[in-house]
């Protein structure tokens, strides 16, 4: 062990939104921010594009934001946490306000709201068009980094939750490349993991790099139970220029009115779905994929709906295009799925407490039970603050209640990470948009093979995480919102949750047992 440090409040890891947000709410209570990248640019939060969902407009109620995200999530959702999301969500917006987020407005100075897919009305709060990612993250990067009780260590790659009679300690992490690696224990009274997504383990995504599932990968080794793993979203308009990660056209375009064509000029979500483009995100992205599998291109055309203002109106998706030399105002964009974002997660209540006393969650590492089987398109930044709000307040009643003891448990052993390229094919391949039986056992003797093959516990970590997203699609056999198998298309009649430990996981992904053990009903 190179070295500990130790702190009488939390240890927060990541610095996403769900990190950053959590440390503001929890002070003046001191917190540790840990991650591999610089708060403000961290994570996918730094990349999102649309905004966030609250119901602020005239109009609206948080009893229609419930009630479309309960819709979206095809039977899987907990309706109490849908209920106060949506609840809280307009006081969240307030207090990102209060911290400096510069909100688009209209000219009356109200808020200006953008519309999503299968959103009954426009209630998407947003910055310069597609910025509301980058512009929140800076902002609340900012506050920290003014913050005095809030230390923020960037650089620092977390490998272990470190335990002690059966409590979360703290997080061994390490720092450094080769002969420079040192590793430190990070010890805390609280722990919260806000360690984003899983996308980049599939080799189409629109995450970041970073975005591999290592939160999940090493709550699920210390035995927390996990929720909905197999549930992953993909986003239907990835730009297809071969990029990894692929650049975003936000669902905001399809907000405005663009459409989506195959090779042949064909508009086809018409003949799919009533709302056609502004479908729930499952079938548009199914849609899109069956096209591409018969042999077509599919192609976003913003054209009509966007035209001329494109630039302005949408910055981000301009930049993207015209870097890969597309025009988007006077071209249709080539677009095509990607693993997008992660339903499933950490098993967590309302107020992000995990199965692992000491173990707080937030973000989309947790799985709350707010998104269901498919999320509804801008509630996962809103996710990420309303569980920050409630897991500070939380963490604030339990520190009261006495110190950590105990010494400090061994470090694990560790090395450079092996890229996952194998193990991103596999997962693209078979664990993807549509899925069977055969190709979830391929996914699994793949995964078993690069288990074999190494001990270095970044990539044990991330294997945990994709044979819980696998060993649970293949246990599933229904298909529901985000999880699609082909082999079993239809529903069951009752909607029932995973609750999945890893040891859970690897029975059924060693062929002893079809379910998990522990199904929650709804
Ligand atoms: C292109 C794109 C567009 C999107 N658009 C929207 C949108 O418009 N609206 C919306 O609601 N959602 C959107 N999303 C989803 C949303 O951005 C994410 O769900 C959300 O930002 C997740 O926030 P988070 O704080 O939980 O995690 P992240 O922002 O991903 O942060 C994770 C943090 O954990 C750290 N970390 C992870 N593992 C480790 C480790 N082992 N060691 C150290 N640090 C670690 C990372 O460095 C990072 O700091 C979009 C996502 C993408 C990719």
């Amino acid at each position: 062990m190179d070295n500990i440090v130790e702190t009488d409040g939390a240890l927060i890891l990541g610095a996403g939104i769900a990190g950053l947000f959590t440390a503001l709410k929890l002070a003046p209570m001191p917190s540790i921010v840990l991650a591999g990248t610089r708060p403000g640019i961290s994570g996918s939060s730094a990349w999102a594009q649309g905004g966030i969902a609250a119901a602020m407009g005239e109009g609206d109620s948080w009893q229609n934001h419930a009630r479309d995200t309960v819709t979206a999530g095809a039977g899987l959702c907990d309706p109490a946490i849908v209920e106060l999301v949506a609840r809280e969500a307009p006081e969240r917006i307030h207090d990102l306000l209060a911290l400096g987020t510069p909100f688009d407005r209209k000219a009356d100075g109200t808020l200006a709201l953008g519309r999503e897919a299968a959103h009954s009305l426009p209630r998407i709060v947003h910055v310069r068009g597609d910025g509301a990612g980058a512009a929140i993250s800076a902002t609340l990067a900012a506050r920290a980094g003014e913050t005095d009780c809030i230390t923020l260590l960037e650089g620092f790659h977390a490998v272990e939750l470190a335990m002690e009679g059966g409590r979360v300690t703290g997080i061994f992490a390490r720092s450094g490349l080769g002969s420079d690696a040192r590793l430190v224990l990070f010890k805390a009274r609280a722990v919260i993991l806000a360690t984003g997504g899983l996308g980049a383990l599939y080799a189409v995504t629109t995450n970041p790099l970073e975005a591999r599932g290592e939160g999940l990968g090493m709550a699920a080794r210390a035995g927390a139970v996990i929720a909905d793993p197999e549930f992953v979203q993909f986003h239907p308009t990835a730009i297809a220029v071969g990029r990894d990660p692929a650049p975003l056209a936000t669902e905001a375009l399809r907000g405005e009115g663009a459409v989506l064509v195959n090779g042949r000029g064909e508009r086809f979500m018409t003949a799919v779905h009533r709302d056609a483009e502004l479908a729930p995100r499952d079938i548009v992205a199914r849609a899109i994929h069956r096209q591409i599998v018969s042999g077509q291109k599919v192609f976003l055309d913003c054209r009509e709906a966007v035209g001329a203002e494109f630039s302005q109106r949408f910055p981000t998706v301009f930049g993207a295009c015209t870097t890969a030399g597309i025009d988007p105002a006077t071209q249709p964009i080539p677009v095509a799925p990607a693993a997008h974002y992660h339903m499933g997660g950490i098993a967590s209540d309302a107020y992000g407490r995990s199965s692992l006393p000491g173990l707080w969650v937030v973000g989309e590492c947790a799985a709350t039970g707010l998104h269901g089987a498919n999320r509804l398109a801008s509630n996962s930044l809103l996710e990420g603050l309303v569980f920050g709000a409630r897991v500070a307040e939380d963490v604030r009643d339990s520190l009261i209640m006495g110190a950590m003891r105990g010494a400090p448990p061994a470090p694990p052993r560790f090395a450079s990470p092996a890229p996952p390229h194998v193990l991103r094919n596999a997962m693209s391949r078979y664990v993807a948009l549509e899925r069977d039986a055969d190709g979830l056992r391929a996914a699994l003797a793949t995964i078993a093979r690069l288990e074999r093959a190494s001990s270095e516990p970044a990539l044990q970590n991330m294997i945990a995480t994709v044979k819980l997203v696998t060993a649970a699609a293949l246990a599933r056999t229904e298909s529901r919102g985000g999880h699609w198998r082909s082999d079993y298309p239809g529903s069951a009649p009752v909607a029932r949750r995973t609750l999945i430990t890893l040891a859970e996981a690897e029975r059924i992904a060693a062929g002893q047992r079809e379910t998990p053990a522990r199904r929650a009903r709804k």
